[in-house]
Parts: C-alpha cells; sequence; structure tokens
C-alpha cells in the first residue's frame, strides 16, 4: 500500500512544484512513514488536506478502509493485539503463500529473534511495562525491515509475532546468504541499543537464528524449526548477536534433547561414577587432598566427560539430584577409606543451583553425619561467580560450616568477576586458579606477572593457592617459586576412579619425589 502512495505521490510533486504543494507533500509523506511504523490513527495535517483536499479525502477513506480490515483482522485472531503484528496462525499461512509464490531456484530466508533478558523486565517492571517493551521492539524491527528494502528492494518480508518475546520474519527473495545474515546482524545491533520506558533505561538484546530456504528447509515448518535451533545457539553463546544454521547445529541439538531426558533416569540407573584427581604439596610433594569430579557411563557413548552435560544438568535443574548423589558418593567413600585409616580431604563440585535450595546445608551435614565422616575430611567447592553472587544468608551458612571443621575452595578463580573487598571476606580456605591463568606461564611475562599477583593477594588474605591443569615440571617449578602451595594437574596424576586413586596414593613417597 505505502508504494501506491509513493507513487501517488510523485505524480503529484511532478504536476505541482509550487512551494505549497510542495509542504503539503513533505507532510503527507511524515504521515505515510508513520502509517509504515504501525500509526494508522493519527488524522491526515491540515495542511494536506487545505492544499490537497481530494488527496486528503481520498487517504482518509483508504485509512479507513484499513483500519476496518485491521479491526476484522483482529476480531478473527489473526493479529497479536500488543504490537500489532501478525500473529502465529496468520504468519504461518502467508508465509505458506509466499513460499509457494515463489519461482524456481529462489533463496528465502527465515529469521528466528527471541529477546535476551525480556524476563527480567516482566519480573521487575510489571506485565503492562513489558508489553510496551514489546511494541516498541515491534517497531525497531518494522524499521530494519524496511530500511532493508529500501536498500534492496524485492517483495515486502513478513514479520511476526509468535508469543512471548519470540518474533519471525520471513523474506520471500534474498540474493545470497550474506543479505540474510546482514540483516540478522542489523536487527541484533538494534535491539541492543537501550529501550527508554518511563524513565528507565533497559538493555535487552536479541538471539537471531537464520535459516534459508532450500539450503536448510523448503516448507515454512521446517524453516522456523531450523531458525529455532540457530537462535538457540546464539543465545548459548552469550545473545545479543545471530547465528546461521547447520547441520552440525542440529545434531548438536538433538544431543542436548536425547541428553536432557537420558540425564533423568541415569541417577537411578546408576550411570554415574566418581574420578578422583589428586592434589599435591608443592613444597613436600605430599598427597594432601583429591577433587572427585563426575564421570556418565553413557550405556550407548561409554564414559562421558561432564562438560558434555553438567550444563545441561545446570539448566533443567537435575544438577541438584545429581549434587546429592555426588555428596552421598563421596560420604560413603571418605567413610570407608577413614576405616581402612586414610584420612585424606575429599573436595566436591557444588553447582549454584544446589545453593539455591534452601536445605542444601542441612542435607551436606546430614549426609556426611549419617556416613559418620567428621566434616574436617571434607571441601566444597563453589565456582567465583557462585561465591560472589550468593545471599548473606548463604554466606552465613558457609561460614559456620567452615567453623565446623569444612574446607572451603573457589573454583576457577580469574575466570568471573571477583569483588576483592568480598573476597577478603568471604569464609575461605582455599583459591583454585584456573587453568586460562596458569596455561601461558612458561612463556609469557605478563601471565606470570599476573600470576604472582593473584597469588600474593591470595596468600595475603590468609587462603592457600591450588594450581589447577598444570600439565608440565616447568609450569609447577614456576609456581612453587611464585609461592603456590598446591598443584593438580595431569603432569602428576590424572583423575582415577577409587581403585586406582587408592593404588596410587599407597606410592605417595615416589610422588613426592616426582613433586619436590
Ligand atoms: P573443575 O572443578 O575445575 O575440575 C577440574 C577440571 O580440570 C577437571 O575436568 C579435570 O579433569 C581437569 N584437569 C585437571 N588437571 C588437568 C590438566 O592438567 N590439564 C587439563 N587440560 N585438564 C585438567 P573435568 O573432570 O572434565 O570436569 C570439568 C568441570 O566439570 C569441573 O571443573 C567442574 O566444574 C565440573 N564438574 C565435575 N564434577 C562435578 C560435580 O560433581 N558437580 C558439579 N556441579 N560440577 C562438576
Ligand atoms: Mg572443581
Ligand atoms: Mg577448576
Amino acid at each position: 500500500m505505502a508504494g501506491l502512495f509513493c507513487l501517488l505521490v510523485a505524480y503529484i510533486a511532478s504536476e505541482r512544484p509550487n512551494s505549497e504543494g510542495a509542504r503539503a507533500l513533505s507532510a503527507l509523506g511524515d504521515r505515510l512513514l508513520a502509517v509504515e511504523q504501525g500509526d494508522l490513527t493519527s488524522p491526515t495535517p491540515a495542511v494536506v488536506r487545505e492544499k490537497l483536499p481530494k488527496l486528503a479525502t481520498a487517504v482518509d477513506t483508504l485509512f479507513a478502509e484499513v483500519r476496518a480490515s485491521i479491526e476484522n483482522a483482529h476480531a478473527l485472531g489473526m493479529y497479536d493485539p500488543v504490537t500489532s503484528l501478525p500473529n502465529r496462525l496468520n504468519f504461518r499461512a502467508e508465509a505458506d503463500k509466499l513460499l509457494a509464490g515463489r519461482s524456481d531456484g529462489q533463496m528465502a530466508a527465515m529469521l528466528f529473534v527471541d529477546l535476551d533478558r525480556f524476563k527480567n523486565v516482566n519480573d521487575s517492571l510489571g506485565h503492562a511495562r513489558g508489553d510496551q517493551l514489546l511494541v516498541m521492539v515491534a517497531n525497531r524491527l518494522r524499521v530494519v525491515v524496511t530500511a532493508e528494502i529500501d536498500d534492496r528492494g524485492g517483495p515486502r518480508p513478513l514479520l511476526a509475532r509468535l508469543a512471548g518475546d519470540e518474533f519471525t520474519i520471513f523474506f520471500p527473495e534474498v540474493a545470497a546468504q550474506a543479505d540474510a545474515e546482514r540483516v540478522a546482524r542489523r536487527i541484533a545491533l538494534a535491539i541492543s541499543e537501550p529501550f527508554e520506558l518511563h524513565g528507565h533505561s533497559i538493555d535487552i538484546g536479541a538471539s537471531v537464528g537464520v535459516a534459508l530456504c532450500p539450503d536448510h528447509g523448503v516448507a515454512i515448518e521446517s524453516l522456523m524449526r531450523a531458525a529455532d535451533i540457530a537462535m538457540y545457539q546464539a543465545k548459548s553463546s552469550g545473545g545479543g548477536r545471530y547465528c546461521l544454521f547447520s547441520e552440525a547445529l542440529a545434531s548438536e541439538h538433538q544431543r542436548k534433547i536425547d541428553t536432557e531426558a537420558a540425564l533423568g533416569e541415569a541417577v537411578q540407573r546408576g550411570e554415574f561414577l566418581l574420578a578422583l584427581q589428586p592434589q599435591l604439596s608443592l613444597t613436600t610433594g605430599e598427597i594432601v587432598a583429591a577433587e572427585a569430579l563426575l564421570r556418565w557411563n553413557h550405556p550407548n557413548e561409554g564414559m562421558r566427560q561432564p562438560s558434555s552435560f553438567i550444563p545441561i544438568a545446570e539448566q533443567t535443574g537435575i544438577i541438584t539430584e545429581l549434587g546429592d548423589w555426588v555428596m552421598s558418593e563421596v560420604a560413603a567413600m571418605l567413610s570407608v577409606w577413614q576405616r581402612d585409616g586414610v584420612t585424606r580431604r575429599l573436595a566436591f563440585n557444588v553447582s549454584p543451583r544446589q545453593l539455591d535450595r534452601s536445605d542444601f546445608f542441612v542435607r551436606l551435614r546430614t549426609t556426611f553425619e549419617q556416613a559418620g565422616v567428621p566434616l574436617s575430611l571434607v571441601e566444597v567447592e563453589f565456582t567465583e561467580t557462585a561465591a560472589m553472587h550468593c545471599s548473606p544468608e548463604v554466606l552465613e551458612e558457609i561460614a559456620s560450616l567452615r567453623r565446623d571443621g569444612v574446607s572451603v575452595a573457589i573454583d576457577d578463580f580469574g575466570t568471573g568477576y571477583s569483588n576483592i573487598a568480598r573476597l577478603r571476606s568471604m569464609p575461605l580456605d582455599r583459591v583454585k586458579l584456573d587453568p586460562s591463568l596458569i596455561a601461558d606461564i612458561e612463556s609469557s611475562e605478563k601471565a606470570r606477572v599476573v600470576v604472582q599477583a593473584v597469588v600474593q593477594l591470595v596468600k595475603g588474605i590468609g587462603a592457600e593457592v591450588v594450581a589447577e591443569a598444570v600439565e608440565t615440571v616447568a609450569q609447577a617449578d614456576i609456581l612453587r617459586t611464585m609461592g603456590c602451595d598446591t598443584v593438580q594437574g595431569f603432569v602428576f596424576a590424572q583423575p582415577m576412579f577409587e581403585d586406582e586413586y587408592l593404588s596410587w596414593t599407597r606410592n605417595s613417597d615416589r610422588h613426592a619425589r616426582d613433586v619436590a
């Protein structure tokens, strides 16, 4: 429709090049732009009525008809009442028609847009403000889509709101993959600009998935699924970006879904094991402790490492059940070792999701008490991010555990955002340096300076330093000179299952010679 008006305006401009007419035309242009952005209710400017009365009447009549047909469509349930964009049903039907009508070999693109952090806005400012934000997002999407068509022409794309904070855009014609990627980039950029909402500056973002027809699907349904998978990847890579669909992404996505389904039953089926990795003193070479690390003995895929399932277990919440299992297994091991006269500390990892549960600390105490294990043999590892974000109540629970003998370690230190003041007041025994900090200490003077400073900081607040993922003797030597207390790394020992670990520890004299 806007195209028709543009033709009209161009025609009249050529007929009446005088200045008043031009002013009226420019007012009409502004009006058309407002219509482009969804405003069908503002009156036709007075100057247009005065100077171009016939045109003004025609415009009014036409807008009234458009309004009536939109109201009719709303009544038929084809539009989203919040943004006035087509809804899912409408989108599916219209996109199907566009897809069927395109010429053979013509490339089309489906974009799936999902907002990042939108839930925070609804939670903190309420649903009415959330709805206003959705209208603003819809308008920005309209502007990007219009600019795209202005730039490169082609038929008008179909923009819709599917549900919640999900939008889709179907481009029935794109000349090349790069065009689809460019518009996806533009969208991510447009939504990353702050929104001003009743005095609040709101920072959200958009994760955009791109799927191409015919490469990634030839039906609207399959294109939407492919774009959704790509969007999911953009979101899990941090959001605020776009991602193009690929078969590799699809199989990774399927693997995630399968893992999610299998994890639920794997605990009951007894498919998990703990591997134990020794920690050795850098001064005496003694084995001072071990860390328990989860392994999943998957019935079809064999032994799976934590990176392939812990993030999924955290997303789905299964990590709390898994964490309970780890804790009771650690308690059972320590109980047997203690009876056999082995009194060496055993550390286990605690996920932030476990800390969210109010009964975590009671469970921990009960588990070890029932196993008859003194708390002095237990070490808990929290990630730096979890340690920095826990509530004062959780912090007090940690302090109380520590007073009762549990050792507390901060894991992967150097990857999160530590608040130094908070670090100083944390109930803390040990800090485990993240592998990324020490990876280059042999070759880089800067890396050595950073590690030296962190070691001094940690020791300055009265905690010990554990270096993780130490892979060479040279790294261990440098860390010793820097004052680092303990190492855990492949250079001395891989994670081992219990029997192997126990026999390895029986040769502790030899290990002491290796290290010291
Ligand atoms: P993490 O707690 O930082 O554990 C240390 C990781 O470094 C382990 O990986 C270990 O095998 C690896 N590592 C140790 N020495 C070396 C080395 O010299 N070189 C290299 N390249 N790697 C080394 P793993 O077992 O794959 O565990 C990865 C992460 O999974 C753990 O990191 C921890 O964050 C998580 N995880 C493991 N078990 C559990 C668990 O029971 N609960 C929770 N919530 N997370 C766990
Ligand atoms: Mg750990
Ligand atoms: Mg670590």
